[in-house]
């Protein structure tokens, strides 16, 4: 047992501490989120229904809501040894600038070339991909992370990678276009001309500047009319929160080595996968009854689901082809601002976390991203990471409640998610850094208008 008065500002893991097997925390939910619906019958889709679109065992994890430690295959093991364990860091600096009694640590997930935790589930989706005999896969990207995590992930594998990219994204960020076909992935601007998905949205709404709803329904088109394609998506599904329980474990691993118990974690929240995973142990030990803690999801003002939108089943994608899905909702045609710099711009929420909230498990807030980027500068000042902006909503969080711990003299230990760098997110920093950054946060009005197109059964 290593003293606990002397925690390093970093604490590893070695190889050998390492998860085995990724932590399936619907098994411990007594409550399961509810079923993904087959969009035409309603009825609870099948594992035949969901191997059409995605890869087989993937499928399978879709739906297992049974087994609570499903093995991490050897070959994803290895990969994961070459970028992981990532580590856990003491954020000593930072605690000493803001002059608080808590005691705050991230876990850092940018440590790999793609920058972002998305690295943990794009490896284990292809090597199923692979194991499948497919040809290649399709997926949609927004900032731009998950593509260049599953591009690396497929030129590992030797897969195809037909990346869909919302076309905001496309244009504001070319280095990470370039980046992912540097890894032979084949990127187009969503919407486009190349699916009939695209062709209509581009008809009803011409200049749109596109959105993750719409890129998904474009690669769902593909992969379903492509022999030897299946599509893969990097966040809201089970399977890649259970892939994401890995940074969960690891930190939890190297808390227990020091014995230290976190009263507080915090994640940000886009489609759920880095806050699912982080969480995943804690909160089966807290629905096991074994420990208390607070769990707190992080979301931008301007895309609020799980604070602002209706939990209620709803469409994934904006051409209404996926199955739909139980969660908190701002609706499928909900398209956040395009002055919104901040990534988190899924119109809704994991089914394991919208679950967890209404339980009453999970809370949430907002915030404006004029505030986040001046907890991201003031962040990076200290620590000397430069946050992605999604990153810098749980990093503000983790601020407010550790300023909130001065006031009250509470020592509390707040863990939070770093999700990764933002090195390709420079043209948000400008705009912060020229004082040109505009929130942009919906009125009730536009929320009640998008969720009156919520389907109804
Ligand atoms: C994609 C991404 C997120 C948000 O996705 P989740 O599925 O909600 O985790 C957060 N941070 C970074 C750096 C990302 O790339």
């Amino acid at each position: 047992m290593a003293n606990r008065n002397e925690i390093p500002y970093k604490i590893y893991l070695e190889e050998s501490e390492m998860p085995k097997a990724w932590y399936n925390l619907r098994a411990d939910m007594k409550e399961k989120p509810a079923p993904l619906l087959n969009p035409a019958t309603h009825e609870p889709a099948s594992l035949d229904e969901l191997s059409a679109v995605f890869c087989r065992e993937l499928a399978e994890q879709e739906l297992n809501n049974n087994d609570a430690y499903i093995e991490i295959p050897e070959e994803i093991r290895s990969f994961y040894k070459m970028y992981r364990p990532s580590p856990l860091v003491r954020a000593y600096c930072l605690e000493k600038a803001l002059g608080t009694p808590a005691k705050i640590y991230y876990k850092f997930e940018g440590n790999n070339t793609s920058g972002s935790h998305k690295l943990n589930s794009a490896i284990a989706q292809a090597y199923y991909a692979k194991k499948q005999g497919l040809k290649g896969v399709t997926t949609e990207t927004g900032a731009g992370q998950w593509g260049t995590a599953l591009s690396m992930a497929c030129a590992y594998f030797d897969l195809d990678c037909k990346v869909y990219m919302v076309k905001v994204s496309y244009e504001q960020k070319p280095f990470r276009r370039e980046v992912m076909r540097t890894y032979g992935a084949d990127v187009t601007p969503s919407p486009s001309m190349t699916t009939e998905v695209g062709k209509k949205i581009l008809e009803a709404h011409p200049g749109t500047t596109g959105s993750l709803g719409c890129a998904i329904s474009e690669a769902v088109e593909y992969a379903v009319s492509h022999e030897g394609y299946r599509y893969v998506l990097g966040s809201v599904l089970n399977q890649v929160l259970l892939h994401q329980s890995v940074i969960g474990l690891e930190t939890k691993a190297a808390l227990d080595k020091y014995g230290i118990k976190p009263d507080t974690i915090i994640g940000c929240a886009g489609g759920g996968s880095n806050l699912g995973g982080l969480i995943a142990p804690f909160v089966g030990e807290k629905l096991r009854g074994e420990a208390d803690y607070q769990f707190i999801a992080v979301e931008p003002a301007s895309c609020p689901s799980l604070t602002r939108g209706t939990y209620a089943y709803d469409f994934c994608d904006t051409g209404m082809i996926c199955p739909l899905a139980k969660m908190y909702t701002l609706g499928s045609n909900y398209i956040p601002a395009p002055n919104h710099a901040g990534g988190l711009r899924y119109h809704g929420m994991s089914t394991v976390l919208s679950a967890l909230r209404a339980q009453g498990i999970l809370d949430a807030v907002s915030y404006k991203q004029s505030d986040v980027f001046a907890a991201a500068v003031q962040f990076a000042r200290v620590e000397g990471i430069l946050p992605a902006p999604e990153s810098s909503h749980a990093i503000r969080a983790a601020i407010d409640t550790a300023l909130k711990c001065k006031e009250t003299g509470e020592e509390k230990t707040i863990v939070f998610g770093l999700t990764g760098t933002g090195y390709f997110d420079l043209y948000g920093y400008q705009k912060y850094n020229d004082g040109q950054l505009e929130n942009y946060i919906p009125t009730d009005e536009e929320i009640a208008e998008s969720l009156e197109k919520l389907p109804k059964f």
